[in-house]
């Protein structure tokens, strides 16, 4: 599967949590993320991933263009809901994307551990299907 995973700063330590704890289930995927989260991510794990721009730079506008070919299967964004974004309106079209193409979408831990223990369990083998894809990634 692909897989984006986004952090905004000051869940940036959320998020290399999560990618350290489920790191062998992630390395089974093909990863992509916003610059600075896939920065931080490959630094702390040993995870690859392509990276993106930057949030701010346009990254969750590219994130959101692989959604609309429908390239990425989960989205893992852990947003900060306490603090004002510059770039919301990217923010808030990723979110609108992945509802349009119906793209489990992950704005929190809780989902996001969820939803990251569920592709061990085969429930995203409906994206391939989706896809006509038979290939494990
Ligand atoms: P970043 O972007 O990973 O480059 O910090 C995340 C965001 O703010 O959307």
């Amino acid at each position: 599967m692909k897989i984006a995973l986004i952090a905004h700063d000051r869940k940036k330590q959320d998020m290399i949590q999560l990618a350290t704890a489920y790191q062998d289930i992630l390395k089974k995927h093909e990863l992509f993320a916003t610059g600075t989260t896939g920065l931080k991510i490959m630094e702390a794990t040993d995870l690859s991933i392509v990276r993106l721009q930057s949030g701010p730079l346009g990254g969750d506008q590219q994130i959101g263009a692989l959604i609309a070919k429908n390239e990425i299967d989960l989205v893992i964004f852990l947003r900060d809901p306490l603090t004002a974004q510059p770039h919301e309106p990217d923010v808030s079209a990723l979110i609108r994307l992945s509802d349009v193409y119906s793209i489990p979408l992950a704005t929190n831990m809780g989902t996001a551990e969820i939803l990251i223990r569920s592709l061990e369990e085969g429930a995203f083998e409906f994206r391939k299907l989706v896809h006509g894809r038979d290939q494990d990634a």
